[in-house]
């Protein structure tokens, strides 16, 4: 009968010690599954703007100072991203749109 409740507290203290791990990997794993969510919401918004970004992707600006030419459609990125000119490092306000 000790052996029987001994044994019985034994995996009482299993359980007890079971759960608290189930616990704390159900928020390991909700963890995980908030930044595979927070992934795949960002995939999805990145296909929903991609084609979009496409479509206006077509200005070509010409930097006044060198003569550089940002092509929109060539770079991939709208001319608002260019931070300065790559060669004279100009800002974006010595660029003209030539299309
Ligand atoms: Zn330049």
């Amino acid at each position: 009968m000790l052996r029987f409740s001994t044994t019985a507290f034994y995996y009482i203290g299993k359980i007890i010690l079971l759960r608290k791990r189930t616990k704390n990997m159900g928020t390991i794993l909700e963890g995980l599954r908030s930044a595979n969510l927070q992934k795949s919401i960002e995939k999805t918004e990145d296909t929903i703007r991609k084609p979009e970004e496409k479509k206006t992707l077509r200005g070509v600006y010409r930097c006044r100072v060198c003569g550089y030419i940002f092509d929109e459609s060539l770079e991939g990125k709208p001319f608002s991203t260019l931070e300065q000119c790559p060669i004279c490092k100009q800002g974006p306000g010595a660029f003209q749109q030539v299309r």
